[in-house]
This record gives structure tokens, C-alpha cells and sequence, in this order.
């Protein structure tokens, strides 16, 4: 009876998630801090009791697509209950007042510094309080909450935020306006949340941060937690992103060397292949600098693969800035690269800038993401027959059988098994691949030929 009661009381919240891991981090957190007033995930996104959008000020026109995700909501919502409607994310805390303004169907905007708060602006909504702005930044009592509410995730690779903000100013970049300042967690605290990560099944932590390598809790950098977590029985893998160029200190690069759960592949946003173009971004590296680092990682660790963002069309680039991107792609050989045209970000250094003609930008962008794809195909031919080590993530749900996970680049494997292999690292023969997709046979014995 006591039982009924309590479920009665269950509501229910969905979360639709934009851009990066950090947002996806927040989501499941703040899923972990509502729970305490007894709501719980739903993946039904039209039977929420509290229907929030996580947001990303990375996507183009962000605020725009804001507006038109609460439409839809209303939508979906018009023969309902109307849901609470909360906007967190960079976009709620770049434009919250006028998202508050524009739509009173919003009940509340809630900036990335203060998802502490949440369960207490809940509670106000549902008592008809009016609405709610909350952007200040207090990445302090933020994590200061946090630590007091466990971590529920139980996937098997699992984010671990430990340290946020930006204090590199890049001229295109929203981020140190939209998440503050440099902020590093406790080491005890990150290291506490492991363990319960890893208590729930996790066997692949990837740490995270808007400059993960600018890491520091006193004397304890990033290169400290990744020898932590190499000490722990359960876990398998770890890797971080995302990097500066700037903050890849020896220790870190040490850390390649001699921690084996360590993966070989890292994501090192360059962004653009001409020292001019660097200047002008306020990068804070140059290209012989980026290189350096690159041939010394490759010296520590032969197996070592890179990844890296690229702007392409920035402001300023003309055909020779140009022609450097693409070399140092195909100096490099990234076996993975993001490349976007230039795109402004209002109240950016960048976005008073004057922009490079969209038929020139575009054509750019398709030379540069074709070179991008050949080194990508070249690659995955070279996995052809190979063995390489997966950890298997999920059961795929529409095909019998098949199971999805990750090599320790990162690329996506699937194979068929009759057993459960979830949460394993297995040996995979590669047989083919797609475009996006490897597919491979598990092998038990066999020598470990290392793609
Ligand atoms: S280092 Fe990264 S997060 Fe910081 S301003 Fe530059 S691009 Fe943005």
C-alpha cells in the first residue's frame, strides 16, 4: 500500500541532449539530482512531467533552433498537461533573458553552472512561482552538490567531467563566456566518482573537459588521475578530451608512454594549418609547436593516432593558409577530423569579423573533407584481416545477435555473437567496412596483430 503510494508520486523527466560529451555528462547528472525529488527518466519524450533541452551554442543559429525545439514541444503537448519546460545548456545561459522573454511558455532557463539548483526551481514551477533565470557561475557549489549525489551512470564507457570552463579566449569560441572561467574539481572527489562509476560496470572512463589538459587541484594534474584510474582492477580503458595544444605538459605526455589502459588515440584540435590564421584566432600554439608534440607522442608511443578539429574558411584565410590545412592533414593522416566553415558566434571577438565568400568557404571545406576521407578510407583498408581489441558496448536492438563496440581508436565494430558480451574486450578479426561502421569476428586464440 505504502508501495502504491510512492509510485503515484513518481513523475516523470525527459531530456533531449545537444552537442558535446560535457552536455551529455550534465544530462545523466541532472537526471542522478532530480531523482531526489522523485522524478525519474523517462525516454517517452511526449509523457514528461518535466521536459528539459540541454543546449549547445556550438550549432549554428543556436538560439533559433532553441525557439523552434520549444514549438515542437508545445506540439507535442497541445491535447496535455503542459510540462515544466526548462532550457539549460550554453544557450540558456548566453540568451537566457530573451529566451524568457520571447516564450512564456519556458519556465525556466538554467545556465551550465547551476544545475545545483534544479530540484528547488522544480519545485517552485510546480508551486506556480513565476519564472526562473539562473546563469550566474558557480561551478564551486555546482560540484559541491554533486559530490553528495552519486553518479547512477552504468555504461559501460562512462564521461567523468572533472574540470570546466576556458581561460584561452579563442576568438571564434563561445565557451569562455558561455561556461566561465577554468575550474578544476577535487582529485579525491573525481576519483570517489570512478569508483562509483566503475561499481555500476563502467570499464571505460573518458574524463572530460572544455581544456581537460588544463587540469589542476593543487599539485595534482591530469596526468595524476589517468595513473589513478590505471591502478583500478575494473577498468579497462581511459582516454580525455578535450586538449590544448598548449597544456600537453611532459607528465601528460609521459602518461602516453607508460600507462597501458591509457588509449592510443588523441583528439588534439588544431583547427587550421597556418601560423597566420592561428595568430588571428588567439590560438596560443603555432603549427611547429603542434608538430613537436605530435613527433614527441609518436616517439613515447608508436601506436599513437590522432584526431583534431578543423575551421576551415576562417577570416583572414586566403588560398596559402589554405593549402598549409590541407598539408598538415596529409602530413599528419588524422584518422578522425571535425571541419566546419567558419561560422560567427554572436558576442565572439570573431563575429565582427568579415567573413570568406560561402561558394569559396564551401568548395574549401569539400577539398579539405575529401582529403580528410581518403586518409580515413586508407586507414580502415589497413585494418582489413587485422586484430583488434573491442570493448562491446550495447546489443544492437533491431538485428539478432550483433553487438556494438568500440576499438581502442574509437571506431565503431560490430560483430554477431550468441553470447553476452556486453562490458567485455574482446579480439575482433576485422572482415569488412562502411563508412561509418567496422564489422569483424570475435576469435578467441589467435597472435595479436596490432592495427
Ligand atoms: S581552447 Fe577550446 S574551449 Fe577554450 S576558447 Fe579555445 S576553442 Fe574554446
Amino acid at each position: 500500500m505504502v508501495q502504491k503510494k510512492r509510485n503515484n508520486l513518481k513523475k516523470k523527466i525527459f531530456i533531449k541532449t545537444f552537442g558535446c560529451q560535457m552536455n551529455e555528462y550534465d544530462s545523466n547528472r541532472i537526471l542522478d539530482i532530480t531523482k531526489k525529488i522523485n522524478y525519474f527518466p523517462t525516454t517517452e519524450k511526449s509523457e514528461a512531467d518535466c521536459y528539459i533541452i540541454n543546449t549547445c551554442h556550438i550549432r549554428e543559429k543556436a538560439t533559433e533552433k532553441v525557439f523552434h525545439d520549444v514549438g515542437r514541444v508545445k506540439k507535442e503537448y497541445k491535447n496535455k498537461k503542459k510540462p515544466i519546460l526548462i532550457i539549460t545548456g550554453c544557450v540558456a545561459q548566453a540568451e537566457g533573458d530573451l529566451i524568457l522573454k520571447k516564450d512564456r511558455y519556458v519556465d525556466a532557463v538554467i545556465g551550465p553552472q547551476s544545475y545545483q539548483s534544479i530540484n528547488k526551481i522544480i519545485k517552485e514551477i510546480e508551486n506556480k512561482k513565476d519564472q526562473h533565470n539562473i546563469t550566474d557561475f558557480e561551478t564551486i557549489k555546482k560540484f559541491d552538490e554533486l559530490k553528495l549525489v552519486q553518479n547512477h551512470n552504468s555504461n559501460v564507457s562512462s564521461f567523468l567531467t572533472i574540470q570546466e570552463g576556458c581561460d584561452k579566449f579563442c576568438k571564434f569560441c563561445v565557451v569562455p563566456y558561455t561556461r566561465g572561467p577554468e575550474y578544476s574539481r577535487n582529485f579525491s572527489e573525481i576519483l570517489n566518482e570512478a569508483d562509483e562509476l566503475i561499481r555500476n560496470g563502467s570499464k571505460e572512463i573518458i574524463l572530460l573537459g572544455q581544456n581537460v589538459n588544463a587540469y589542476k587541484d593543487k599539485n595534482k594534474r591530469l596526468s595524476d588521475i589517468i595513473f589513478a584510474l590505471e591502478k583500478k582492477k575494473d577498468l579497462i580503458r581511459i582516454r580525455y578530451y578535450t586538449s590544448h595544444p598548449k597544456d600537453m605538459t611532459k607528465d601528460l605526455l609521459d602518461a602516453h608512454k607508460e600507462c597501458t589502459k591509457l588509449m592510443p588515440l588523441l583528439h588534439l584540435p588544431v583547427q587550421s594549418g597556418s601560423d597566420k590564421i592561428l595568430k588571428s584566432m588567439n590560438r596560443k600554439h603555432n603549427i611547429k609547436e603542434y608538430l613537436k608534440i605530435i613527433q614527441i607522442l609518436k616517439e613515447k608511443n608508436s601506436r599513437l593516432k590522432f584526431a583534431s578539429d578543423f575551421i576551415i574558411a576562417y577570416p583572414g584565410e586566403n588560398e596559402n593558409d589554405f593549402i598549409k590545412t590541407c598539408e598538415l592533414m596529409k602530413r599528419v593522416k588524422f584518422i578522425n577530423t571535425y571541419s566546419f566553415i567558419f561560422s560567427p558566434r554572436p558576442g565572439t571577438p570573431a563575429s565582427d569579423m568579415e567573413i570568406i565568400d560561402e561558394k569559396l568557404a564551401k568548395k574549401r571545406l569539400t577539398t579539405f573533407q575529401n582529403i580528410a576521407e581518403n586518409i580515413k578510407i586508407n586507414y580502415k583498408k589497413q585494418l582489413l584481416n587485422k586484430i583488434v581489441k573491442v570493448l562491446f558496448e550495447n546489443k544492437m536492438k533491431k538485428v539478432k545477435d550483433k553487438y556494438f563496440g568500440r576499438d581502442e581508436y574509437q571506431n565503431p565494430v560490430i560483430v554477431d555473437s550468441k553470447k553476452n558480451i556486453i562490458g567485455q574486450e574482446k579480439k575482433v578479426l576485422i572482415k569488412k567496412f562502411s563508412q561509418h561502421t567496422i564489422y569483424g569476428e570475435i576469435i578467441d586464440t589467435g597472435n595479436f596483430l596490432a592495427a
